[in-house]
C-alpha cells in the first residue's frame, strides 16, 4: 500500500494517541480523555515528523495498542485490539500495578538480605 493511501485510512479520532497501561493479558487499557501533550484539540499530532512514539507499522505489528474500530486493525487479521477503559478502571489497575511492583520489591530485597546472610535460597 502507497504512503498516502496508508494515511488516508487514518479515521483521525486520536484514540492512538491516549494513555495506556499494559493490561492484565499484555493488552494496553487505553484512558478515555487523558491525552498525549501533542496531540492538539483537532487530534492533530503537533511534532508528526518528529515524533518518538510508536510509527503505524509497529502499531499494526503489536497487539493491544490500536481500539477495535481503527481501520489498521484490519491490516492484519487477528489483531487483538486494546480496550477503552473508564477512568476509574484505569487508575484501579494502575493502583494495582503499583501494588504488584512494591511486592517485588520487597521479595527482591528480602532475597538480598537472605544473600548476605548466606543464603541462596531463602524459600
Ligand atoms: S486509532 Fe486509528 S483511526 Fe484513530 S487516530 Fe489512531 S490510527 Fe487513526
Ligand atoms: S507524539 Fe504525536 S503521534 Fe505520538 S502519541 Fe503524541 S500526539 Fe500521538
Amino acid at each position: 500500500m502507497k504512503k498516502e493511501d496508508l494515511e488516508n485510512l487514518c479515521l483521525r479520532c486520536g484514540i492512538c494517541c491516549h494513555k495506556k497501561v499494559v493490561g492484565p493479558e499484555g493488552l494496553f487499557f487505553i484512558h478515555p480523555t487523558a491525552k498525549c501533550e501533542h496531540l492538539d484539540e483537532n487530534n492533530s499530532c503537533l511534532v508528526y515528523e518528529e515524533r518518538t512514539c510508536l510509527r503505524i507499522e509497529q502499531m499494526v505489528s503489536q497487539d493491544g495498542v490500536l481500539p477495535s474500530h481503527c481501520p489498521y486493525t484490519r491490516l492484519r487479521p487477528g489483531y487483538l485490539p486494546g480496550r477503552m477503559v473508564t477512568e476509574g478502571e484505569f487508575e484501579e489497575w494502575l493502583s494495582e500495578l503499583q501494588q504488584i511492583k512494591k511486592r517485588i520489591e520487597e521479595g527482591m530485597n528480602l532475597l538480598r538480605q537472605a544473600k548476605r546472610n548466606g543464603l541462596d535460597y531463602p524459600l
